[in-house]
């Protein structure tokens, strides 16, 4: 699943084709949006600015109106030259945003929606979401609040996962920072002191700036998906087990994470 890294890339790569202009064109490819006219509704309106708020993007357009995307598992979003070959086949995409010879694309789901900003403001999905692991500024009262209203029995890894206490961080992430802070994705989250949860957000936030500068591509993961291959820091193999209700895969090591 694309985690908050993923989504700051595509926003920044969106940004320049974007940003200040009126797309030439918008088309919808999908038939689940052939009624919903959103070449007509949005025709002749400017890019205000597109933003991400952890796995979420939003592109504001004039007139207060937002589309508003969550990749889920499945989806993706391109950025392409005119003509050049995309990611994914166009039979997958469901939104092609062109101008000045770039096309951006969104290929398959779940969420895709055209919102007012008054919408957006009182959605409640997105009025639960926690901070933004990659804002500018962390909101750690808030991060740390969230997180001592969670279930104080619930595995720390599985809580980092949870969109409510945090935003932006998925399965990558969580075994990534974990490691760095040296603490067992199984340990109980009441057990999980606020220094050593600030620990994690800490870790990850810098590497996670750098693949949403470079895209994803530049993350070199230090667990994630290494089963059997030595711990960098203490050489034992690095473990694997399902965690939360999703039977997430959570990698770490049994040797210096407690
Ligand atoms: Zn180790």
């Amino acid at each position: 699943m694309p985690e908050g890294d993923t989504i700051a890339y595509a926003a920044a790569r969106m940004r320049p084709v974007l940003e200040g202009h009126v797309p030439e064109e918008i088309r919808t490819p999908q038939p689940r949006h052939a009624l919903d006219r959103w070449p007509s509704r949005l025709s002749g309106l400017g890019v205000v600015g597109v933003d991400t708020h952890g796995k979420h993007l939003f592109i504001r357009f004039d007139g207060d109106l937002v589309i508003h995307s969550h990749l889920g598992m499945s989806g993706a979003w391109g950025v392409y030259g005119l003509g050049s070959r995309w990611g994914r086949s166009a039979r997958r995409a469901w939104l092609v945003l062109s101008r000045a010879g770039h096309e951006v694309v969104e290929f398959d789901g779940p969420l895709l929606e055209l919102i007012t900003e008054g919408r957006r403001r009182f959605d409640q999905r997105l009025a639960a979401l926690g901070p933004d692991v990659l804002a500018v500024e962390f909101d750690r009262e808030l991060f740390l609040r969230r997180l001592r209203a969670d279930d104080p029995t619930r595995p720390f890894g599985d809580a980092l996962l949870d969109q409510r206490n945090v935003a932006g961080i998925g399965n990558i992430w969580k075994a990534e920072g974990c490691w760095e802070a040296e603490i067992d994705p199984w340990r109980a989250l009441g057990k999980v002191t606020d220094e050593e949860a600030m620990a994690v957000i800490e870790a990850v936030r810098p590497r996670m700036a750098l693949s949403a500068r470079e895209g994803p591509r530049s993350i070199q993961p230090r667990v994630y998906r290494r089963v059997g291959r030595p711990c960098p820091r203490c050489g034992t193999p690095i473990a694997s087990r399902g965690q939360g209700d999703a039977n997430r895969t959570t990698y770490w090591c049994q040797g210096c994470q407690r």
